[in-house]
């Protein structure tokens, strides 16, 4: 695959090039949702294409396109969803003509709805970026020992709450909640003042695994589907007093926000690079090889109400500590199982300074480092009216592969 172009005009800075062609779900001109991928700024409308008997050769299933959510078409299994994708790269080159006799079938980003794009049925978000972890254990409890003794072994996960994940653009009210103020005795009812974002990659579950089972190493991508972006919204001060000894609840469960469009993972075939390396090392069942790490560029802004984006953060998924290969296999090493469907996210995704911290927590450093932005206002946490956006992709050798963003707006608390 080297140097294909599209029909489909593609700006150089596009997060969907011919070499991306994410999954969402969108609805336009009257339209129910349905299936569509992206490239450049159109979507081709895939429920429309399957009418057209187009999908026919590799599923007779023309309903899976004409869903609300991607778990029917992702069910279909990556044998076929993949040829798919290939089928649809070559129609979308330039020397083939089968679909640009159908314009038809092309709707712009611009006039549609975004939705959804999975229905979550678990949610679990991991806890795989020493620096984050690091830095949130020097703040919250012993700076001498900031990474608890198990850190290094396990990919250290929690169950989060899967129906308040909604998708980009969806504004929501701040959370309240009991909070200890600093220095009191008892706690106080009120609207969380310390509201953050996290910045996060999620992956979507391809495949279901049944109770008793367990995976690999070496097989846990066959049952990753695609990747998001993921804003793992969190109330410090909430979460600060509630979370020993059973780990977030309210803190976190208020609300989640995801990126409209799933990239394959096969999407990132060409940007794979070494992890780093773990010490000590690994239980045998977690020991993995090849490059399982992905370099995807990603950024954190925040936009006040009527203002400019500020750049808070420029960080990367190659970071990562545990990979996603080493997630997936312990999460069920003990035989839990995974749907279809299942997002599960990275943990918040720091580097080693403070330009490249992937939450405010850490930017500010729990509120002593305020951020000023560029109409002069500070931040140390997110603020109502505030609207928090992050991006990402991969770009190599003239081939870039990116998510678009995810963003939200915070409204005052109710
Ligand atoms: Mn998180």
């Amino acid at each position: 695959m080297s140097n294909l172009t599209s029909w489909v005009p593609v700006a150089s800075d596009s997060d969907f090039s011919i070499y991306n062609l994410p999954y969402g779900i969108f609805s336009a001109h009257g339209n129910g949702p349905r299936v569509g991928v992206a490239i450049g700024d159109q979507i081709v409308d895939l429920a429309a294409l399957a009418d057209t008997g187009f999908f026919d050769l590799w599923t007779t299933q023309r309903d899976v396109f004409h869903q609300s959510t991607l778990n029917a078409f992702i069910g279909l299994g990556k044998a076929i969803t993949s040829a798919i994708r290939l089928a649809l790269q070559e129609m979308l080159c330039d020397a083939d003509t089968t679909l640009k006799d159908h314009a038809g079938l092309l709707v712009a980003q611009a006039d549609a709805n975004m939705h959804m794009p999975v229905s979550v049925g678990d949610y679990t978000d991991f806890y795989s970026s020493i620096e984050h972890a690091t830095n949130v254990g020097m703040m919250f409890r012993d700076p001498a020992n900031a990474l608890l003794p198990n850190w290094r072994h396990i990919p250290v996960g929690y169950h989060g709450r899967a129906s308040s994940i909604a998708v980009s653009g969806t504004p929501f009210h701040r959370p309240k909640g009991q909070v200890m103020p600093k220095d009191a005795t008892a706690p106080v009812f009120q609207p969380s003042g310390r509201l953050d974002f996290e910045l996060e990659m999620a992956f979507v579950v391809g495949k279901d695994t049944q109770i008793g089972d367990t995976l690999t190493t070496a097989n846990a991508e066959d049952y990753i589907f695609g990747l998001a972006l993921f804003n793992d919204w969190s109330a410090r001060d909430i979460q600060k007093w509630e979370y020993v000894p059973l780990g977030p609840f309210l803190g976190k469960n208020f609300f989640s926000s995801v990126s409209p469009w799933i990239v394959p993972l096969e999407a990132f075939d060409d940007f794979r690079v070494p992890g780093p390396a773990q010490e000590p090392a690994v239980l045998p069942y977690l020991q993995y090889e090849g490059d399982r790490n992905i370099d995807i560029k990603l950024d954190v802004i925040i936009t006040p109400e009527g203002g400019e984006e500020n750049v808070v953060s420029r960080s990367n998924f190659q970071y990562m500590y545990w990979n996603m290969a080493q997630q997936l296999t312990h999460h069920t090493i003990n035989g839990c199982n995974i749907q279809i469907g299942d997002m599960m996210a990275s943990g918040t995704i720091s580097g080693k300074d403070e330009s490249s911290y992937g939450s405010m927590l850490e930017i500010a450093w729990a509120g002593s480092k305020p951020v000023t932005l560029s109409d002069g206002s500070t931040r140390v946490f997110i603020k109502d009216h505030d609207t928090v956006t992050m991006r990402g992709y991969a770009e190599k050798d003239g081939k870039r592969v990116g998510f678009g963003e995810v963003s939200n707006k915070v409204l005052p608390a109710r």
